[in-house]
């Protein structure tokens, strides 16, 4: 018993510190060697992407250029534990985080997997029309449907035609508020704008009681918001530096077919809507031109991801808006993003979203991830028909209402917890996990830990005759193997009395192996370092 001092309660840590664990960059080989002396460059690249994580991440520069430096030294591609540690150093915090499942989305394939059903589902649709009031638009294939995602922890994940550049056109009027109060603040950008939804079309010429536009998600309030900006280099912040482009000739068509919008743009000088020494018609002018901005599915899944981390961008870690920007984009968006369906949409769906001519509908799940959807097709209210669809399918697969509840939610999936269903027990996390014991090195989890009739995951194993797990948990693991639970019952009773004789004979020759060997090497030697250490 000597073996196992209460001290040992904190072991790993203790171990680590002391040397006799391994480093981050061993543990890390381990995990992704999986027993081999070396790990094949590509069997690396593949465990990465599983994880969500891209190769072209920003913030994998420095392992990605020395792999490739790496790489040309080795005759078969392939990394021993030296190697490896060279790549992996410089950017060994970001891969430990991901590998120990630390991210936003912990299980990335298996959402993954999600998505693609809900893409696929939302791809048999054929109903809607492509905007054709100017011929850029017109142009564009009704099949064309995409659907790109990033998580604050700059997971991402792709599928369909989320390459193809497209304008943002309205769904660009939350970044351009979002601008103008990381600029001015609230409380100047509405001085000029309202907050409530107009309902009305979104091109209405009408202003609230106040003679100030509804909100800044209609042309009246964005074209006042427009007045309000000047930079522009915050869309390639926003994306990440990923694709953002300008479309001139759809810049030139709406020009030339924005009749209404500069019926709007009168009837806001004449009523005084403008800053002061505002000239409207070049106002006007960058209106068009920010309805312009190309940006693919791809890129602009980090713009709105950008919105669901609080205005910093996830894959390069710069702080673009402010919070409190951010917070009242979402809460504008959340109330009149979506049209004359924005009230709709904020019932069934229940997230911040603004959708586009184009048929881009910029989705965000706060805190969780940024979503782009791009499908032609429009319905009767001017929204993506399988943008629409797939919003709507998200939400009763994954409990990302807004008023969804995380405690007791029936039946939906938690894609944020590990195994998509929070309401499991510690020791059952024990045991998934400890089927996933090729990822057993990373693991942060304290495998003594005890619920409250004292029953560790030893006990759960031994008494259900998990012989594997048994024996993960006493070699890998090294746990305490007689721990006592409130009845004062060992694993080894456990697997006596319930008769699981494998787990009996596991259970003893450990035992003797280890009143044999083992007291006098192990610890000593943690001792001697530690001693070594102080
Ligand atoms: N260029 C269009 C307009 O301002 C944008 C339409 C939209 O995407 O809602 O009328």
């Amino acid at each position: 018993a000597g073996r196992f001092s209460a001290t040992e309660q904190h072991g790993s840590n203790v171990r680590r510190k002391a040397g006799i664990l391994p480093s981050l960059e061993d543990l890390l080989f381990y995990t992704i060697a999986e027993g081999q002396e070396k790990i094949p460059a590509h069997k690396f690249t593949t465990a990465l992407k599983a994880t969500g994580l891209r190769t072209g991440d920003p913030r994998l520069k420095e392992c990605m250029e020395m792999l490739k430096v790496t790489l040309k030294t080795t005759s078969d591609g392939a990394l021993d534990r030296h190697l490896f540690k060279k790549c992996v150093q410089s950017n060994i915090v970001l891969l430990t985080q991901a590998f120990r499942k630390k991210f936003v989305i912990p299980d990335f394939q298996s959402f993954s997997a999600h998505i693609d059903e809900l893409y696929e589902n939302a791809k048999n649709m054929s109903g809607g029309q492509v905007a054709d009031y100017i011929p850029q638009l017109a142009r564009f294939s009704p099949d064309l449907w995409a659907v790109a995602l990033c998580t604050v922890d700059g997971q991402r994940h792709t599928v369909g035609d989320t390459k193809v550049p497209f304008c943002l056109q309205s769904c660009v009027k939350p970044l351009k508020y979002a601008i103008a109060v990381h600029d001015h603040g609230t409380e100047y950008v509405h001085r000029f704008i309202g907050k409530e939804p107009s309902g009305l079309r979104f091109n209405k010429l009408f202003l609230n009681e106040e003679d100030k536009p509804h909100n800044p998600m209609v042309n009246a309030g964005a074209i006042v918001c427009t007045s309000l900006i000047k930079v522009m280099n915050f869309m390639n912040k926003l994306a990440g530096n990923e694709y953002v482009g300008f479309s001139n000739a759809t810049f030139q068509s709406e020009r030339e077919s924005g009749d209404r919008n500069f019926a709007i743009g009168y009837y806001l000088k004449e009523k005084k809507c403008f800053p002061e020494g505002t000239d409207m018609t070049s106002i006007l002018d960058f209106y068009f031109q920010l309805c312009s901005i190309e940006v693919t599915c791809e890129s602009a899944s980090v713009m709105a991801a950008t919105l669901a981390n609080g205005g910093f961008c996830p894959i390069t870690g710069e702080r673009v808006l402010s919070p409190e920007a951010v917070r009242d984009t979402l809460s504008l968006m959340h109330s009149c993003g979506m049209y004359d369906f924005s009230g709709q949409f904020a019932f069934h769906v229940g997230l911040p979203a603004k959708s586009g001519v184009a048929g881009g509908i910029l989705l965000v799940v706060p805190n969780v991830m940024g979503i782009m959807c791009w499908s032609p097709p429009l319905d009767k209210l001017g929204n993506s028909v399988r943008g629409i669809q797939f919003c709507t399918d998200l939400v009763s697969l994954c409990n990302f209402h807004n008023y969804d509840n995380l405690r007791h939610f029936a039946k939906k999936l938690d894609p944020r917890r590990e195994g998509g269903d929070q309401r499991e027990s510690f020791l059952s996390r024990c045991l998934t996990f400890v089927d996933y014991s090729s990822r057993f090195a990373l693991s942060s989890m304290d495998m003594e830990q005890r619920d409250y009739d004292s029953r560790t995951a030893l006990h759960v194993a031994a008494a259900e005759g998990h012989g594997e797990v048994v024996r993960f948990l006493l070699e890998a693991c090294k746990v305490n193997p007689v721990p006592k639970d409130r009845w004062g019952n060992t694993p080894m009773d456990e697997a006596v009395h319930f008769g699981h004789h494998d787990v009996v004979t596991i259970l003893r020759d450990h035992h003797t192996k280890y009143s044999h060997q083992d007291t006098g090497t192990d610890k000593q030697n943690a001792e001697k370092n530690l001693d070594g250490m102080l």
